[in-house]
C-alpha cells in the first residue's frame, strides 16, 4: 500500500529535479546575442581556476572583445593544487605557470592582460564563509564598483567542485551588495549523471552562439598546457583535463543560467 505524506508536511519536502533533466533543459535554452550579457555595461567573468574562463566563457569573451565591449576576467584561486607531487613544479612555480597560461589564453580571445586579475585564494580551499570570504567579497565589490561592472558571470552553483561553488557564493554576495546582475555557466556540472538530484535547480537562462569564435576558443583552452598533459610529467596523479571533458565545450553555444 502506498503511504501518503500528510499534507501538513508537504511544505517541508524540497522539490528535487534530476540532473539529467536539468542539463537537457540547458541544451534547449533559447539562443540570444551577447547583448544579453554585455548590453547593460561591463561584464566580469569570475573563474574559480585558470582554464574555467576559457572553457565556460571563451567564446563570449572573444565576441565581446571583437565588438569592443568591456570585459574583465578575475581568477579566484591560485591554481597551485593541480600537481601536488611534482618535483619540477612547486606550488609557487605552478601558480606562476598557470597565471601565465591565463594571460596567454585570454590574449587568444582578444583580451589584454590589464583586464585580468587574480584573487590568489588557495586552490581546493576557496572560502565559502568567514573572514577570508568577506575579504574576497569586499575586494570584488570594490573592483566591480570601480569598473562599473553591470553583470557578473561565474560557475554554476551545482558544479560538483567546492571552489566552483565558492566562486558562485562570492559572485552572488558581490552582485547582491551592488544590486547588479548575476549569471552562471556550468563547467563540471555538465558531467553530472542521472544519479544526481538537484534541489529546485534554476533552468532559466539562454545560450550565446559563439561558433564564429571556436578556433580562438580552442587556442585559448590549449594555452592551459599544465592542465592538458605533457607539460608536467612527474606527477601521474596530477590533474588533467581529458579530451572527452574538453569536447563538452567544443561546440557553438555557451550556456548562461540566470541566478
Ligand atoms: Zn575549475
Amino acid at each position: 500500500m502506498r503511504r501518503l505524506i500528510p499534507s501538513r508536511f508537504l511544505r517541508y519536502v524540497r522539490p528535487m529535479t534530476n540532473a539529467r533533466d536539468v542539463l537537457a533543459s540547458f541544451r534547449a535554452l533559447p539562443v540570444t546575442g551577447i547583448e544579453a550579457l554585455t548590453g547593460t555595461g561591463p561584464l566580469l567573468v569570475l573563474a574559480p581556476h585558470p582554464d574555467d574562463e576559457s572553457l565556460g566563457c571563451g567564446g563570449v569573451i572573444a565576441e565581446a572583445c571583437a565588438r569592443g565591449e568591456t570585459v574583465y576576467v578575475t581568477i579566484v584561486t591560485d591554481g597551485a593544487a593541480s600537481h601536488p607531487n611534482s618535483q619540477t613544479h612547486s606550488r609557487k612555480r605552478l601558480q606562476s605557470t598557470r597565471e601565465q597560461e591565463v594571460l596567454a589564453a585570454v590574449a587568444e580571445l582578444g583580451l589584454p592582460p590589464s583586464r585580468v586579475s587574480f584573487l590568489r585564494l588557495p586552490d581546493g580551499r576557496a572560502p565559502h564563509r568567514g573572514p577570508q570570504f568577506k575579504d574576497a567579497v569586499a575586494t570584488l565589490t570594490r573592483f566591480a564598483r570601480d569598473n562599473a561592472i553591470a553583470t557578473i558571470c561565474t560557475t554554476w552553483q551545482h558544479d560538483p567542485h567546492p571552489d566552483h561553488l565558492a566562486s558562485f557564493r562570492l559572485a552572488r554576495a558581490t552582485a547582491r551588495s551592488l544590486g547588479i546582475r548575476l549569471f552562471s555557466y556550468p563547467v563540471w556540472g555538465w558531467t553530472l549523471s542521472s544519479r544526481t538530484w538537484l534541489p529546485r535547480a534554476e533552468t532559466d537562462g539562454f545560450r550565446v552562439d559563439v561558433g564564429a569564435h571556436l578556433p580562438a576558443k580552442r587556442r585559448a583552452v590549449a594555452c592551459h598546457k599544465s592542465q592538458i598533459a605533457g607539460l608536467i610529467e612527474d606527477d601521474p596523479a596530477g590533474f588533467a583535463l581529458s579530451h572527452e571533458f574538453r569536447a563538452i565545450f567544443d561546440g557553438p553555444f555557451e550556456t548562461f543560467i540566470r541566478s
